[in-house]
């Protein structure tokens, strides 16, 4: 790899709190860069375009992936979600830490193609406190929420694959345990 930033893979299942924990450590290091990624679903009501995700249509998904400006891509339930190629290999080659929040899949590609990548893992306590918190945010219709489980529980199997594994069952206390990790590891 030639370039001198790092990467760090941010995997767990849907639910888990990737993003509020991503919130709280982009705010006690306003170094990091967070990749913006591409998806074909439609964005939750709280969700900003640029800011959340770009959101595109699958005709346009296509013509990205077809034009090599996707660095990895996966399905994920219906939708396709991917990572816009040129801001990352930008920050990297000017040296940023630059966070994916990608599904296990595409953590294994980007592992891949960046061996030195950093990979974390989020658990949740136990899968039932995962439900409980998925349906109290209430983003999902029933059919969603049953399959984003079934991911669920095959995304979980796979922790074992990541550099660390850290439980999310109290906020401060997980973003503290990777902040950490990331102090240590740069
Ligand atoms: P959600 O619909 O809940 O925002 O995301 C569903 C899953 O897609 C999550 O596990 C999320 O981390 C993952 N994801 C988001 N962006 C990307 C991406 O660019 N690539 C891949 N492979 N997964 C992504």
């Amino acid at each position: 790899m030639t370039d001198s930033g790092k990467l760090v893979l941010f995997s767990g299942p849907s639910g888990v709190g990737k993003d509020t924990l991503l919130d709280i450590l982009a705010a006690k290091c306003p170094e990091l860069q967070r990749s913006v990624s591409l998806t074909t679903r439609a964005p939750r009501e709280n969700e900003t375009d640029g800011v959340d995700y770009y959101f595109v249509s699958s005709a346009d998904f296509e013509k990205m992936l077809q034009d090599g400006e996707v660095l990895e891509f996966a399905q994920y339930g219906k939708y396709m979600y991917g990572t816009p190629k040129r801001p990352v290999d930008k920050w990297l080659q000017e040296g940023k830490t630059v966070v994916l929040k990608i599904e296990v899949q595409g953590a294994a590609k980007i592992k891949k193609m960046y061996p030195h990548a950093l990979a974390i893992f989020i658990m949740p306590p136990s899968m039932e406190i995962l439900e409980k918190r998925l349906r109290r945010r209430g983003t999902e219709d029933e059919d969603d929420l049953l399959r984003r489980m079934a991911i669920a529980r095959d995304e979980v199997e796979k922790r074992h694959d990541y550099d660390f594994v850290v439980t999310n069952d109290d906020l401060e206390e997980a973003a503290n345990v990777v902040l950490r990790i990331l102090r240590q590891e740069s």
